[in-house]
């Protein structure tokens, strides 16, 4: 490996430098069917199964636009802030990959899709934004599957399944200056286009993929330094980790008289460090040249206010809003996490009335369910106007908190509403103090210990007789009525 031989700098060496990092991210778009051909792009296909000549890259095959391809890529920059461009153009950039049949990947260069954006972050209280240069288009190569363990024995193949999906490429300005600053770079974009439905950003599925652009300068300095590109970061960790390895590593060459050279490396995160790939190559190696096979791209005012009008409010000032409703920062973030989750929150809380308590609902015995039986919300047999009538029901004092966490089970069972349920298992609170005055009575006398101490003064114990009575009723009668009772009953 290489380089990694000069000696470790001390942590006073390195608090004189400052790291400079930019994230180029690769995020697939959600489209049913691939970017210049009708091909489908689901996961997990036999090999070689979702191709055509188009995504074979036979030549004469002609590319067509995918209209759906094209929106969610205005989506995408639109919620990073970009300006979208009224005129973009394809270009091809040559380059030979056993998995890239036609020879070269059409992407964007000198006009690409959208500029100028900017993601905001937060790291250890204090708020940045970092820019985001670009965001253009592309098709994805296809993949190339190594087998085989014994040098006599070792095979490569080629799936074109992928190739051919759509791509957006985002390019962030050289803004970062942590490893903790990257990741949350990273977080809150993948946030916001899951959020969007942009993209599913699976990262196990290749769908986010993040390359890291380091250098390290002393404190103070204005030059940048040397970058190196760090690719295949197929984690946050690995990101992270790669990160922190990549800048002790520069640090440490340039304290002993060396430089870094400008190249492309790989993270191993089995021996947590990066390693050369190879020397970097310049954007003239790659001959771009306008696609002569597709008309440039017209994106008028007129389609572009179509996307915007049709884009949900961005997480980031739902968040702000739920947490005008009275959640906790916590609480907001984890229901703005998908459109799905916030969506069915606002429905539940708009029933209910309260978004606190609907909150804890949601995020507690509903999440919680549906984890365990591997269900998303999507797909949550309790609808949300059912939860938000329980809530309300809470909030009435017509439902006690236990009795609700009894009914919960079986909406989750049946997808019956709750009043459906109260009914049919006749499961309503007992406020009435008629009925209750006889098992309040039953309590009393069977309990002469305990009574005696609260006539002597041991208040506490009227939170026994309580449980006495609850118990009784199999947790239906109300608590506030039946304590009243005792109070009246014991003097
Ligand atoms: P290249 O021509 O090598 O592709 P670009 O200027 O296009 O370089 O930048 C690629 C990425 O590297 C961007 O995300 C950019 O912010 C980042 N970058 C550029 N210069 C530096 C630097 N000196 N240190 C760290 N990151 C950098
Ligand atoms: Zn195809
Ligand atoms: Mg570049």
């Amino acid at each position: 490996m290489s380089s990694s031989a000069s000696v470790a700098p001390s942590a006073e060496v390195i608090s004189r430098y400052e790291p400079v990092i930019g994230l180029e991210v690769h995020v697939q778009l959600s489209t049913a069917t691939k970017i210049f051909c009708g091909c489908p792009t689901s996961f997990g296909a036999p090999p070689n199964t979702n191709v055509c000549p188009v995504c074979l890259g036979h030549p004469g095959a002609l590319p067509v636009l995918n209209r759906a391809a094209v929106e969610l890529a205005i989506l995408g920059a639109l919620s990073l802030n970009c300006q979208v461009r009224a005129h973009s153009r394809f270009a091809r950039k040559n380059y030979f990959y056993p998995d890239l049949p036609k020879g070269y990947q059409i992407s964007q260069y000198d006009e690409p899709l959208a500029e100028h954006g900017f993601v905001d972050i937060v790291v250890d209280g204090a708020a940045r934004r970092i820019g985001v240069t670009r965001v253009h288009m592309e098709d994805d190569a296809g993949k190339s599957v190594h087998d085989g363990f014994k040098d006599s024995d070792r095979y490569s193949y080629v799936d074109l399944n992928r190739s051919g999906t759509p791509l957006i490429e985002i390019v962030s300005e050289p803004d970062m200056r942590s490893s903790e600053e990257a990741y949350a770079y990273l977080t809150e974009m993948k946030q916001v286009l899951q959020f969007m439905e942009v993209s599913t950003c699976d990262m196990e599925k290749g769908h986010l993929r993040c390359d890291a652009n380091v250098s390290v300068r002393l404190k103070g300095a204005e030059k940048f330094g040397t970058k190196a590109e760090v690719k295949n970061l197929n984690s946050f960790r690995f990101l992270k980790q790669a990160l922190d390895f990549e800048i002790v590593r520069q640090i440490a060459l340039i304290e002993s008289g060396g430089r870094v050279v400008q190249e492309t490396r790989l993270y191993n995160p089995d021996l947590d460090e990066t390693f050369t790939m190879r020397s970097k190559e310049d954007a003239h190696d790659y001959r771009y040249f306008p696609e002569p096979d597709l008309v440039p791209l017209r994106i008028g005012d007129e389609w572009l206010a179509e996307v915007r009008a049709a884009m949900p409010e961005l997480p980031s000032r739902k968040r702000a809003r739920f947490v005008e409703l009275g959640l906790r920062e916590y609480d907001a973030e984890v229901l703005t996490q998908t459109r799905a989750a916030s969506e069915y929150f606002e429905v539940a809380a708009g029933v209910s009335g309260d978004a606190k308590t609907t909150a804890n609902w949601v995020m507690g015995d509903l999440m919680g369910t549906l984890k365990g039986e591997g269900k998303e919300i999507g797909d949550s047999p309790v609808r949300p106007e059912h939860l938000g009538e329980l809530v309300k029901l809470i909030a009435a004092g017509e439902l006690s908190g236990k009795l609700a966490k009894e009914i919960f089970p079986k909406m989750f069972a049946t997808g019956d509403a709750p009043t459906v349920i109260i009914e049919r298992e006749g499961l309503k609170q007992i406020s009435d103090s008629g009925a209750l005055e006889k098992i309040i009575a039953d309590v009393i006398a069977g309990n002469p210990k305990q009574v005696e101490q609260y006539k002597g003064g041991k208040t506490t114990v009227i939170n026994f007789l309580v449980g006495q009575a609850m118990k009784a009723t199999r947790g239906q009668a109300n608590v506030t009525v039946v304590t009243e009772l005792f109070k009246q009953k014991l003097g």
